[in-house]
């Protein structure tokens, strides 16, 4: 199937009589008849139900299209995009490990990397998404687990090249993971370029209307986590935490990391995603086709406008011709990127308070991605705990506006950041 037929059917197959919409499975817990049915389900035994941080039937249903929309194997949905970088680290990253990331991405996983997975025994080495592959190959040391990166990063709108960073992954015999929220799979399948494990903040695009919080891991089955038994012991021994479960015995390569992510961490720490928050999510997912086309379509008639403005020093959009990373872009996202652009505003800081007061359409707001055009200067707000010098390496100058183009018509966004650019 097609990813627009995906987008509507997958996921779930109604048998007769059963509802045509998902049903929300609202309940946290699961009935059977005898107690040697339900210890099958604990000891991994059976397919089934028993508790909601567990396993929900409408999360699954959920993780399951976007798992085919992606081209993998298993997927689990989590209650942010945050507990899914966090999840898809710490399943295979722990104490006295290293871990190789492009600098160049979200602040919030900046800091899982950089701060909160240090207090935890991990060091991270980032790397500028553009060094050479000698620079990428010198960042690994004999304890590296993985290599992550975004394939449009957040806010720096730098392209990863997925190919580069896979083909050194798999020569240090490890994973990518990428974030693929900003392309979402509609724009971008990073498994075809050899990514490894893809994670989204369904917050974004996915969900498309900024009603509800949500993440998602998704596994491609191709990393042979057997090939390296003693750097991912975890996955090739048993679990005593378990019952002594070998996960890639008993789940295969296609389930076996999704699987542990499954049974030991989100047991232990519970960041599921709701089943009614899953339901919207799908809701959003059934048009994503159609929204992510009309994104692309407003944020290039932005891009374009703003590249003529003389209050404007810079615009930073892939799909641009001419930007830095527009080959990058056609080679890996040819329908299109996103519908985010940044830009430089001229007078920096205090031009860009005076700015965003006048815009009349976007409106200020700590988010990106969704129906509604807004704004943000992350120099001041989401960013906000970095030096000027960690902003730089990130990609985020101080000028730095970010400008998340929403659904509304095109020619009222461009007259809006017209009259609110010259009001500065
Ligand atoms: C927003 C975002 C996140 C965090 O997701 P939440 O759902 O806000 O927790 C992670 N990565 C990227 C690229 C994002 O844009």
């Amino acid at each position: 199937m097609k990813k627009e037929t995906i987008c509507i059917q997958g996921g779930y197959v109604p048998s007769n009589g059963d509802p045509r919409q998902i049903p929300i499975i609202q309940s946290t817990t699961f009935k059977y008849d005898s107690a040697e049915e339900m210890a099958k389900l604990f000891d991994l035994e059976a397919d089934g139900y028993f508790y909601s941080r567990c396993g929900n039937p409408t999360c699954d249903m959920v993780a399951k299209k976007i798992a085919e929309l992606e081209g993998g194997t298993a997927a689990l949905l989590t209650g942010s995009g945050m507990a899914a970088n966090f999840l898809a680290f710490f399943n295979i990253a722990g104490a006295g490990d290293h871990v190789v990331s492009s600098s160049t991405i979200y602040g919030g996983t900046y800091n899982i990397l950089s701060t909160t997975m240090k207090r935890m025994g991990v060091e991270c080495t980032f790397v500028d998404p553009d060094c050479s592959e000698e620079e990428l190959n010198a960042a690994f040391k004999e304890n590296t687990k993985f290599v992550f990166g975004e394939t449009i990063a957040n806010p720096a709108l730098t392209v990863l090249d997925i190919e580069k960073f896979a083909k050194a992954a798999h020569a240090h015999g490890v994973p990518l993971i990428v974030d693929n929220t900003f392309a979402t799979p509609i724009n971008c399948n990073p498994f075809k370029f050899g990514a490894d494990i893809i994670t989204h903040s369904t917050t974004k695009y996915m969900d498309g209307h900024g009603a509800t919080l949500g993440g998602c891991i998704v596994d491609s089955g191709n990393f042979d986590w057997t090939k390296y038994p003693d750097k991912y012991a975890d996955l090739c021994t048993p679990d005593e935490s378990y019952h002594g479960v070998v996960y890639t015995e008993k789940f295969g390569l296609g389930g076996a990391y999704i699987a542990k992510a499954n049974a030991q961490l989100m047991r232990d720490l519970g960041t599921v995603q709701s089943p009614v928050n899953a339901y919207i999510l799908n809701l959003g997912l059934e048009s994503l086709p159609v929204r992510v086309a009309r994104h692309c379509e407003n944020a290039l008639a932005v891009a374009k406008a703003l590249e003529k403005n003389p209050n404007v020093t810079w615009v930073n959009y892939a799909s641009l011709p001419g930007n830095k990373y527009y080959d990058l872009a056609k080679k890996y996202m040819p329908n299109g990127t996103c519908g985010v652009v940044s830009f430089g505003i001229k007078g920096g800081k205090l031009a860009a308070e005076k700015f965003m007061a006048a815009l009349k359409v976007a409106s200020i707001e700590t988010h990106v991605a969704d129906a509604r055009t807004c704004c943000l200067h992350p120099a001041s707000t989401t960013h906000r705990q970095m030096t000027d010098e960690q902003l730089i390496e990130a990609g985020v100058p101080g000028d730095l506006i970010r400008y998340s183009t929403g659904l509304e018509n095109a020619e009222d966004l461009v007259a809006d950041l017209e009259q609110a650019l010259a009001s500065i």
